[in-house]
């Protein structure tokens, strides 16, 4: 199996076509996002470092997250391949996550670049939900991304919460530092001949079937 980039701005859907292809075909995710949450609920040093840059919708230090992705990837569960849903999201992390790679003998695979326009993107992030114990991520306006009983996770059961940096005024400038810092990764990957464009489509399964047709082609 290929490993796969996820190049995209915030609420594009890189997490739930994450979770769709985990399930197909059994890639280990890894979402820097996600990583980072965990290490602000244990309040570890790194959570601390993060959470308020979070919370203003800055990124947190290229060394901070290349440490934590240096000791996900060679975790079992990534061994056949591995998803990056939110990583490299600057020049610099790309840089020495190409570094890092070689040091390991592991493939950059394929970099999928998700495109969104931001009205659509800034709706996406300000309706959707998660699940605080598993993480599944669900949409309140849109009928395939709802829960069964409003607000309550289908497989935990449990209260379904907001993450605090999807309020309209913090996503702005999530998306700005994606602007700025992330979608310069669009010509260092296009250059080298491992870029794939698909199209966030209303439908979560369309924009499934098209990541499906790159990665089998
Ligand atoms: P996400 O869950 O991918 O939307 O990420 C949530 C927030 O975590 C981002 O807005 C950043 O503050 C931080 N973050 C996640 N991944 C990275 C990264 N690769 N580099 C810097 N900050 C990150």
């Amino acid at each position: 199996m290929k490993n796969i980039i996820f190049l995209a701005p915030p609420a594009a859907g890189k997490g739930t076509l994450s979770e769709m292809l985990v399930n197909k075909y059994g890639y280990g995710h890894i979402s820097t996002g996600d990583l980072l949450r965990e290490e602000i609920k244990n309040q570890t040093e790194i959570g601390k470092q993060a959470e308020d840059l979070m919370k203003q919708g800055k990124f947190v230090s290229d060394d901070v997250i290349i440490e934590l992705i240096s000791n996900r990837i060679t975790k079992p569960d990534c061994e056949n391949g591995y998803i990056l849903d939110g990583f490299p999201r600057t020049l610099v992390q790309a840089e020495k996550y190409d570094e890092l790679l070689k040091e390991l003998g592991k493939d950059l695979g394929v970099v999928i670049y998700i495109n969104i326009d931001k009205e659509m993107a800034m709706k996406r992030a300000c309706s959707r939900i998660t699940c605080p114990k598993c993480g599944k991520i669900y949409n309140k306006y849109s009928n395939e991304m709802k829960p069964k009983v409003e607000g309550i996770c289908d497989d935990c059961g449990v209260e379904l919460t907001q993450r605090s940096d999807d309020s309209e005024e913090t996503f702005i400038k999530r998306f700005d530092e994606y602007v700025n810092k992330t979608m310069p990764l669009f010509d260092y990957y296009k250059n080298k001949g491992v870029l794939k464009t698909i199209e966030a489509h209303e439908s979560k399964y369309d924009t499934f079937n098209d990541a499906v047709e790159i990665l089998e082609k």
